[in-house]
């Protein structure tokens, strides 16, 4: 019902609308032949394009009763009215279907290849279709020449829908009266005296007849559309479309030196308001992109800053040589110091000597590879001297040409991180009670001794275990068990030289890597821990505890596996606890 009764609203609108300026244009305009100027003809088409396909049935019955009221009353009479109204609708009807055909759509002056698809949808297919039905009426009715009757309908038809479509397109959409209401007033007061600068100007043009002044006007329609885009283009055309109407329709403005007739006039006007539009709207329509396109600029830098300026990391951009051109607030956070003056300082100099090297190829890398992220640990020192290490995450920034024009780095203090995977990695790598390297550790040192090969020497390896340790256990107690270990182990360390392999296989069992070292030298070494043991007496409470160890000590042959060098350790140890403990026993 509903539905209904909007389709009959429309209908009524459009035949009252369309027989008001029909018969208005009728009126005024007629001068022995077809019209030559009819704003009732883009008033349907803009009424077409803005409105959905279901619509268009009420609106073209509408038009049709308004056409052949206005033929009846005004026209050429009502034996012809019919034939008008197919010319009349049937023309803007075909203009309207191929406008949308030809997808020139919404912004339709949006750019000059959409202008050329309106104009020849709407300046050529429609007007020739209308032409060719009113001039064979007319002809046939008023025996009027057809091919003169044809022209000046197209040239008639064809101007006046190319100029005044987009502008009543405008004001039919509510644009120009949401526009008003939405403007803040000083934008309101700027539109006012543009237009009005506007009328002055196009009444002072089109008000004379002494000079030929019809380039001026485009001054103040130019200057309308800048500042208000496409109300401004779409205001200044009508201001210009009425006062120019107005005035060649009386005779006046610079369409007299022309020297014709009234009807070279009118398409003389509407050539030169055609011109108008089809130079403002595209250029409004330039503009609001443009405009769009620096909203949007201006809200992505925006976006940037909100989070670089408050990010955590640091932020930082250098161009193409590393020269610093931005750091974020929380540099100062991290390192201490004021990143005020650091832009223009280049950005290698901040990273610690020792990796330099690793940061710039980071650099140079992330320029090579503009779709990569390249991340590198490195170390710096912040206020106050302390090293930190960082971790970084660098990508290449391109600029509009798609060119590397630098990069963007984020910056982290990843030194907790480090010290707690150095802890990590000591503690898997060191027997807790003794803080000596553990079996894991010894056992790799050996068999990278091993696989290097290429030595003279390779070297000797010891396994030492002390003797009856279960009797101090049982004697003393665990604890003074655990402080015996501790006492050897530091015993140990004390006596072996640096790049001597110290390590707690198990228990009270020890292993001892000599690289580089004869089996002499290695022997010595090992006697001089066993006696340093057997001479040091440790004290339990009131108690001496009195401890020997025993040792089995094997050469590493490049060609034994590690397995085999230490079983023969082992078993020269076995030997020495066999023949009484408290000695030493090389591998046979
Ligand atoms: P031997 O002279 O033949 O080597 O006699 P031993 O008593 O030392 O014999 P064995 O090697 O079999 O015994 C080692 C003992 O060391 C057994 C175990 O209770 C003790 N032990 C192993 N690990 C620890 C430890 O971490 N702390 C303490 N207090 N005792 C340990
Ligand atoms: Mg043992
Ligand atoms: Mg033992």
């Amino acid at each position: 019902m509903a539905t209904w009764i909007s389709r009959q609203r429309i209908g009524l609108f459009t035949a009252l609308i369309y027989f008001l300026l029909a018969g208005f244009a009728m009126a005024m305009n007629r001068h022995g032949g077809l019209l030559t100027m009819s704003p009732a003809t883009p008033f349907l088409l803009a009424m077409l394009i803005g409105r959905s396909r279901r619509q268009w049935g009420p609106i073209l019955i509408g038009a049709t009763i308004g056409s052949v009221a206005a033929s009846s009353i005004f026209g050429f009479g009502a034996i012809f009215a019919l034939p008008m109204a197919a010319a009349r609708v049937g023309e803007v009807g075909v203009a309207a279907w191929l406008f949308n055909r030809l997808r020139v759509r919404r912004g339709f002056l949006a750019s000059l290849e959409r202008v050329g698809r309106f104009v020849a949808a709407v300046g050529i297919a429609g007007p020739a279709l209308g032409a060719t039905i009113a001039a064979t009426t007319v002809a046939i009715g008023y025996d009027l020449p057809f091919e003169q009757q044809w022209r000046l309908w197209f040239v008639g038809h064809s101007l006046s829908m190319i100029s005044l479509t987009p502008v009543i397109s405008l004001i039919l959409s509510g644009a120009i009266r949401r526009w008003w209401r939405d403007a803040p007033h000083p934008l309101r007061l700027e539109g006012v005296l543009l237009i009005g600068a506007t009328t002055v100007v196009a009444v002072g043009v089109f008000g004379q007849d002494h000079v030929p002044l019809l380039f001026l006007p485009i001054l103040p329609v130019m200057l309308t559309t800048f500042r208000l885009g496409l109300i401004g283009a779409g205001a200044s055309s009508v201001v210009l479309a009425l006062v120019g109407g107005y005035a060649t329709l009386h005779d006046m403005g610079p369409g007299n030196f022309l020297g014709s007739g009234i009807q070279t006039r009118m398409e003389f006007l509407q050539l030169y308001l055609a011109c108008t539009v089809l130079t403002a709207f595209p250029v409004a329509a330039d503009l609001s992109r443009r405009q769009a396109l620096y909203r949007r600029l201006g809200e992505s830098e925006a976006r940037y800053r909100l989070l670089a300026d408050h990010s955590t990391d640091i932020v930082l951009s250098v161009d193409i040589d590393g020269r610093i051109r931005y750091v974020s607030p929380s540099f100062e956070q991290i390192t201490g110091t004021d990143p005020a003056g650091l832009t223009g300082q280049m950005v290698f100099d901040l990273v610690d000597r020792v990796d330099r090297m690793v940061v710039m190829t980071a650099h140079r890398d992330a320029i090579a590879d503009p779709r990569g992220t390249q991340i590198v640990e490195y170390r710096a020192r912040v206020h106050g001297g302390a090293q930190r290490w960082f971790e970084t995450h660098t990508r290449a920034v391109l600029d509009g040409d798609g060119m590397v024009g630098g990069t963007v780095s984020m910056i982290r203090d990843v030194s907790h991180r480090k010290s707690r995977e150095a802890e990590l990695s000591r503690a898997a790598s060191t027997d807790p009670l003794t803080g000596l390297a553990n079996r894991r550790v010894f056992d790799a040192a050996l068999a990278a001794r091993i696989a290097a090969g290429g030595h003279a020497i390779a070297g000797c390896v010891a396994v030492f275990d002390i003797d009856h340790f279960k009797t101090v256990n049982d004697r003393f107690g665990h604890d003074t068990g655990d402080k015996v270990l501790q006492a050897f182990a530091r015993m140990a360390r004390g006596v072996m030289r640096e790049g001597d392999v110290v390590a707690r296989l198990g228990g009270e069992e020890f292993g001892i890597l000599f690289p580089d070292t004869g089996i002499e030298q290695a022997h010595s070494l090992c006697e001089r821990l066993r006696t340093t043991l057997a001479a040091t007496k440790l004290r339990h409470g009131p108690s001496i505890v009195e401890l020997t160890v025993s040792a089995g000590i094997a050469a590493i042959d490049g060609n034994d596996s590690a397995t085999a060098v230490l079983r023969a350790a082992d078993r020269a140890l076995y030997a020495a606890k066999a023949e009484g403990r408290d000695r030493l026993r090389r591998a046979a």
